[in-house]
């Protein structure tokens, strides 16, 4: 009776079952074999079980196999890797296959269950794979510009204390055109100080953050005493209400609210003083704060384009910067699993919208 049972389990198991022995040779299959690879069961008794894979896996496969019968143990292959079977029509078709002893008994009898994958399977598989490739190559990527801006600090601080020593001590031996040198030397190094400062910043964003509760306004406080100096010198009044309590990275929040409201300040108009007004909504998944000023706007075409590293609509002598505030605004924002974007009129003053994820 038990036996019946498991000769009828194993004949109508959905998936194709193979036993085979020591030296490979199959044993038995059921009736889904059949189905799956297309052959009679006399067919494929007595073969080794690599005849049911393309002729070019077969070595890699068998040599897998001698292994295995070596150290048996339950393990399924196909997963991290293609494994292709073949059918009797020449078919190949990428697999998973399960091999465990036929029992614990070492009678030298092993079972192969095989399950196709289907189409879809196969293209979720490939997109996670791409996915997680993608993903290890920013790591490199982000890694690498982090490792080469730590390199780079040492040598620009040199020339920057060089040429400070030079201007400090030769000034008077000059003629004009030395002079003018020394001066376009030392802004270059203080600017690409900054810059390369600016860089670790951005990459530091997120590393060994822990989230917690925020107090906005208080956050907004802080934020507004660092900026003092520039506050005063514009006559910039910030205005601000309903502004909530958080959960998030607190020391990248106050980085992306000083960068919007330093932005909003530095891109006024001319004998206009500054006036920025920051609001929150509390809406069902997260908060939609905007940050709105009366500076000089942006033109339509580049509302997306300043979001990216570098990029600038001005020239430095019209606006100091390095174009990485903003990058690092959405890389903040992304963390908090939000988006930022901006509307604006060119002349007209800009509204920087973003959104942060109450989860
Ligand atoms: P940076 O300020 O260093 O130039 P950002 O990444 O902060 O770089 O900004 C990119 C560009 O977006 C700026 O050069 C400027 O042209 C534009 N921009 C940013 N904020 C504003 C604003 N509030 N008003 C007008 N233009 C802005």
């Amino acid at each position: 009776m038990k036996e019946e049972i498991f000769k009828t389990l194993f004949e109508f198991n959905p998936d194709p079952i193979i036993v085979f022995n020591a030296i490979g040779e199959i044993v038995l299959i059921n009736h889904q074999t059949k189905i799956l690879f297309g052959h009679r069961e006399d067919e494929l008794k007595g073969k080794r079980i690599e005849f049911l894979m393309p002729a070019e896996v077969m070595p890699i496969q068998s040599a897998m196999r001698f292994n295995y019968v070596q150290m048996p143990d339950k393990r399924t292959m196909g997963r991290d890797f293609e494994i292709l079977a073949l059918s009797k029509e020449g078919r190949k078709f990428p697999v998973e296959i399960t091999l465990s002893p036929l029992s614990n008994q070492n009678d030298g009898l092993f079972i192969a269950s095989i399950r196709a994958i289907s189409m879809r399977e196969e293209i979720h598989r490939n997109l996670e794979n791409r996915n997680s490739n993608l993903q290890q190559k920013i790591k490199e990527i982000e890694n690498n510009t982090f490792l080469a801006s730590h390199e780079l600090q040492e040598p620009i601080r040199t020339i920057k204390s060089l040429s400070n020593l030079l201007e400090d001590s030769q000034m008077h031996k000059l003629d004009e055109q030395s002079k003018t040198c020394l001066r376009f030397l030392n802004e270059s190094s203080q600017r690409m100080n900054l810059l390369v400062k600016d860089l670790l910043d951005y990459n530091r964003i997120g590393i060994n953050s822990v989230a917690q509760e925020i107090e906005i306004p208080k956050v907004l406080e802080e934020v507004k005493e660092d900026l003092d100096f520039l506050v005063q010198e514009t006559g910039a009044n910030i205005i601000s209400d309903g502004l909530p309590q958080i959960y998030g990275f607190e020391t990248e929040i106050r980085a992306l609210l000083q960068n919007l409201i330093s932005n909003s300040i530095k891109f006024r108009k001319k004998e206009t003083s500054p006036r920025i007004r920051i609001s929150a909504n509390n809406e069902t998944h997260h908060w939609h704060f905007s940050i709105k000023d009366n500076g000089i706007g942006i033109p339509d075409r580049y509302q997306d384009k300043i979001f990216e590293m570098f990029y600038r609509l001005h020239p430095r002598s019209q606006y100091d910067g390095c174009g990485i505030g903003l990058a690092k605004c959405k890389k903040v924002v992304e963390l908090h699993n939000g988006r930022i974007w901006v509307d604006s009129l060119e002349g007209h003053g800009s509204t920087f919208h973003f959104t942060l994820s109450k989860n």
